[in-house]
């Protein structure tokens, strides 16, 4: 597993590697550190995460861990290809060429792992072990999360 995360004491980015899974979660720039042993993990299959294991949050949602301008550089490099083949008059490589990008970019897609992001401190889990309840991206859910983060702010700031 590795967690990417922005550190609740120092803010920095940080990447941890725990080993094993359940293993203490820790800051590579300060000392902060969670250990949540077991705690954080499925009570019947140990190896699936179910909470984030930065904050200890319920709430994850699962996404492709696929950086989209990767996606989009796949889908520009195919129609730049393609539209030299036409202007060049050859429409058959034209068409090829561009239905090849499309199915490479459907491939690897496809093939792409997911990986959990928590919804309040957005840590992202990857290359973690996951059951199928996980849901995609809900607005509605990450709007409280972000609501929450505002009203904890305001009273932080009045105190
Ligand atoms: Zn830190
Ligand atoms: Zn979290």
């Amino acid at each position: 597993m590795q967690i990417i995360f922005h550190c609740p004491r120092c803010e920095a980015n940080s990447d941890c590697r725990p080993h094993p899974d359940d293993a203490p979660v820790e800051c590579s720039r300060c000392d902060w550190c969670r250990d949540a042993g077991s705690g954080d993990f499925d009570r019947i299959n140990p190896a699936i995460v179910t909470r984030c294991r930065v904050c200890g949050c319920d709430d994850l949602w699962r996404q492709k861990d696929f950086p989209p301008v990767l996606g989009w550089l796949i889908v520009a490099t195919g129609i730049l290809l393609s539209s030299f083949a036409w202007a060049w008059h050859y429409p058959e490589w034209a068409i090829g060429t561009l239905m090849l990008f499309a199915l490479a970019d459907m491939i690897l897609y496809i093939f792409m792992r997911d990986m959990l992001v928590c919804y309040r401190c957005r840590a992202r889990h990857r290359k973690t072990v996951m059951h199928d309840d996980y849901q995609v991206f809900s607005h509605e859910l990450s709007e409280r999360y972000i609501q929450m983060k505002k009203r904890q702010d305001e009273e932080s700031a009045l105190r």
